[in-house]
């Protein structure tokens, strides 16, 4: 009974951890390394393990860091089960049809370059349309709070996480030789009182826990103070007469600022606003949310339940096709147009953004993470100019940054999440930057649990972990 740690120790993405029991191979999450040096390479290079020889896989939730490389898994021998929950399911189908395209897109560059150079060598995408489809094929999905056997030893049982729709963590029961552990993995675990979805739950008492630790050591603004400088940015707006641009990641950001925008309608008197999401698969993403109104909280089912129509503002247009997205770029003034990529790093708010970041009556609401290197990190942090297809574009717009939107917990969060697991089990930490890493694990040794970091190839024998008792 082991365990190994592989991707997403000591670093956010690449999730993959290894559990072997009764000689039977497990894999927690499959996903993709993003950012970083060399992430294509560190993706394609072989996995420490014979891809054909793992007997399952359990995928926590649809993040592309978690589900990215089940593909590649399949493709490379992989035909065993993946135990997810049925809106993870639907989720990842379209995050991982994304994926591939980006893939094959990414490699006719690369092979259009080559070919330029007269360098013969080519290369193959990480993985196509039909490997992503392939991967959802092998997808067995399990309800929250149902107790499957997934191996001869293994009982699995999910519980909401609270971190996009359909994510989970993974409560396992682990026998073999006589021996009993109980072990659970977080997933990625979301904000206690976040809007649309339940709080993160936790189960009975465990031995061990692998617990993720994003924002370990950072406390996020509360929703109350978001929400109020949301709305003050949207009302100065419209008096000044310009446009909103909210670049949003596709799956949860995107859905928690309509919704946002549904509740607080009369309040920011939205009224005479154009609403436009322009990307089609945050439209996607959207329409697998409004589907799966049983996974929201209270207040969500409610608003659901009293919407007459879809989607939920009278005001908001899908934008899917190009022309309809081109179309907005005529418009001057009173459009909130919220398209991805999140980071600015392409897709179609690059076009919004080169025809109003110049005009200082425009704003540009930022919502998430905006990582070294991106468009959208030049703007927050106050460059006068960026580029933008290769042109300069000055940056004249109102820039603002919302603190609260966050899919993950706090280090305040994740402690609750921790502390409601019955008889403070150990922790090994991952998904974290070491200094988020080590200041989670700071906070739960001051609260006497003991935590440890993870670091990749490190293996754990969970026989060996004292089992908790709880009085
Ligand atoms: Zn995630």
């Amino acid at each position: 009974m082991q365990l190994e740690f592989f991707g997403g120790a000591g670093e956010v993405t690449g999730s993959c951890h290894i559990l072997v029991v009764g000689g039977r191979r497990l894999l927690l999450d499959c996903g993709m390394i993003q950012g970083g040096a060399a992430p294509d390479e560190r993706n394609r290079a072989p996995f420490p393990f014979d891809a054909a020889q793992v007997d399952a896989v359990v995928l926590s939730h649809a993040h592309i860091d978690h589900c990215g490389r089940l593909p590649l898994l399949r493709k490379r021998g992989f035909r065993g089960p993946v135990y997810t929950n049925p809106a993870c399911r639907d989720l990842a189908r379209i995050l991982l049809a994304d994926g591939a395209a980006m893939s094959e897109r990414d490699a006719e560059r690369v092979n259009r370059k080559r070919e330029k150079a007269g360098d013969a060598r080519r290369v193959e995408a990480l993985y196509t349309l039909e490997d992503a489809m392939a991967a959802i094929q092998l997808m067995r999905v399990v309800r929250y709070g149902q107790a499957v056997e997934v191996l001869p030893g293994v009982e699995l049982t999910f519980r909401d996480a609270g971190h996009i729709l359909g994510s989970a963590s993974v409560w396992l029961t682990l026998r073999e030789n006589g021996v009993e552990r109980r072990l659970v993995f977080s997933g990625d675990v979301g904000q206690y009182d976040s809007p649309i979805l339940r709080d993160p739950e936790t189960g009975p008492a465990a031995d061990l826990v692998l617990m993720e630790s994003t924002y370990g050591d950072r406390l996020h603004r509360s929703r109350e103070a978001t929400l109020e400088e949301f709305g003050g940015i949207l009302r100065a707006a419209r008096r000044d007469g310009g446009n909103v641009l909210i670049p949003a990641f596709a799956v949860g950001r995107t859905q928690e600022i309509l919704y946002e925008l549904a509740m607080h309608f009369e309040a920011w008197e939205l009224g005479d606003w154009q609403v436009f999401l322009d990307s089609p698969m945050a439209i996607e993403a959207s329409e697998v949310y409004w589907k799966h109104a049983e996974l929201f909280d209270e207040d969500a089912q409610a608003w659901r339940a009293r919407l007459r129509s879809l989607p939920p503002l009278p005001n908001l247009k899908l934008c899917r096709s190009p022309d309809e997205s081109m179309a907005i770029n005529r418009i001057t003034n009173g459009a909130i147009v919220i398209a991805g990529s999140g980071m600015c790093t392409g897709g179609r708010i690059v076009h919004h953004l080169k025809h109003n970041l110049a005009r200082p009556e425009c704003d540009v609401v930022f919502s998430g993470f905006q990582a070294q290197g991106t468009l959208g990190r030049a703007i927050v942090d106050g460059r006068e100019t960026v580029r933008i297809h290769g042109s300069p574009v000055k940056v004249a717009a109102r820039v603002h940054t919302l603190g609260g939107f966050s899919a993950h917990g706090d280090q305040q969060d994740l402690l609750r999440w921790h502390a409601a697991i019955p008889g403070r089990p150990p922790v090994w930490l991952v998904h974290g930057e070491s200094t988020a890493a080590e200041g989670l694990r700071d906070a739960l040794r001051g609260q006497g649990v003991h935590a440890e970091v993870a670091v990749p190839g490190r293996t754990v024998d969970l026989a060996g972990v004292p089992p908790v008792t709880v009085q």
